[in-house]
């Protein structure tokens, strides 16, 4: 796949690794639909990608919500003409352990609240979900070629205080492989999908981490430091480039090499 020209729209583009895979892609050539609820930010960005001569639009939208993923992939359309390639950044972290024990009592004294379980299910996962399906479709519709990217975590293999965010990046690991399965079922031959599991990137989701942990686990990573976004947003733009990628969820992660069970 070409980068020049092509359509990208990235979801999470106020920040982080979508923000640096959005500048990345627009540097590239390719015009850029830039999806967050920070509008602030987005327009932040939208401003930074125009200066430096690039094509996009912003557009604030919520990827919980059905109606604004049907929205923004339309307005994408609407605007270029066309959609090549999907990259589902939005998400977040609320983490905690299940059970909370009373030092001196030793019952339970609090457990993860089903609003942070909630919450994190419907951005990261279902949010990934629609905004995946609503551009499939609308590549499949438009005869486009295409390239879908959910993006999962290092901490799919499951992250002690992560168990509602762990869930959810475990489930999006398997998404390239059944939607291309299915992609194959259908003879939908035009429209691939690679996902990235990214271990510990310097971005402001972190600092919702517990500190002690993270220094913790980056003991545990060779090259030593946290990953940059832009080393995240450089694979993603290769994955688009690389046609032969495909039904996978590559990992970047700097070396880490004992993930999870950082018990705090
Ligand atoms: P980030 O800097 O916090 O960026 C995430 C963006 O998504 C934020 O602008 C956030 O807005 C937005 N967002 C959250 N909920 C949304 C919603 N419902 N609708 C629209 N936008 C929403 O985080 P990041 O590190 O770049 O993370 C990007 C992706 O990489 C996430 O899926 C994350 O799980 C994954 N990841 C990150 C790391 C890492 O170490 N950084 C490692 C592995 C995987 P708000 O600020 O309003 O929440």
């Amino acid at each position: 796949m070409q980068l020049e020209n092509s359509v990208a729209l990235v979801t999470g583009a106020a920040s982080g690794i979508g923000e640096t895979t959005a500048k990345t892609l627009a540097a590239k050539g390719a015009r850029i639909a830039l999806v967050d609820r920070d509008e602030e930010q987005i327009e932040r960005v939208m401003q930074d990608i125009l200066a430096a001569g690039g094509q996009c639009v912003a557009i604030a939208a919520d990827v919980t919500s059905e109606e604004d993923t049907a929205r923004f992939v339309a307005r994408t359309v609407e605007t270029f003409g066309q959609l090549n390639i999907a990259v589902s950044c939005a998400g977040i972290i609320r983490d905690g352990t299940m059970l909370n024990l009373d030092r001196e009592t030793g019952k339970v004294s609090r457990k993860l609240s089903l609003d942070k379980w909630n919450s994190v299910i419907d951005v990261n996962l279902t949010g990934t979900f629609l905004t995946l399906r609503d551009a499939a479709e609308a590549m499949v519709n438009g005869g486009w070629d295409g390239l879908l990217v959910p993006i999962s975590s290092v901490n799919k293999i499951g992250q002690v205080g992560q168990l509602n965010y762990s869930a959810t990046k475990a489930a999006l690991e398997r998404f390239p492989k059944i939607i291309v399965g299915e992609f194959l079922l259908r003879k939908i031959r035009h429209i691939r999908c690679v996902g990235i599991a990214p271990g510990y990137t310097e971005t402001k989701i972190l600092t919702e981490m517990n500190q002690d942990a993270l220094q913790a686990i980056l003991k545990d990573v060779h090259l030593g430091r946290l990953i940059k976004p832009q080393e995240i947003a450089d694979m993603i733009a290769y994955c688009a480039q690389n046609e032969a990628l495909n039904a996978t969820t590559i990992e970047i992660t700097g070396g880490l090499c004992f993930p999870g069970n950082i018990a705090k």
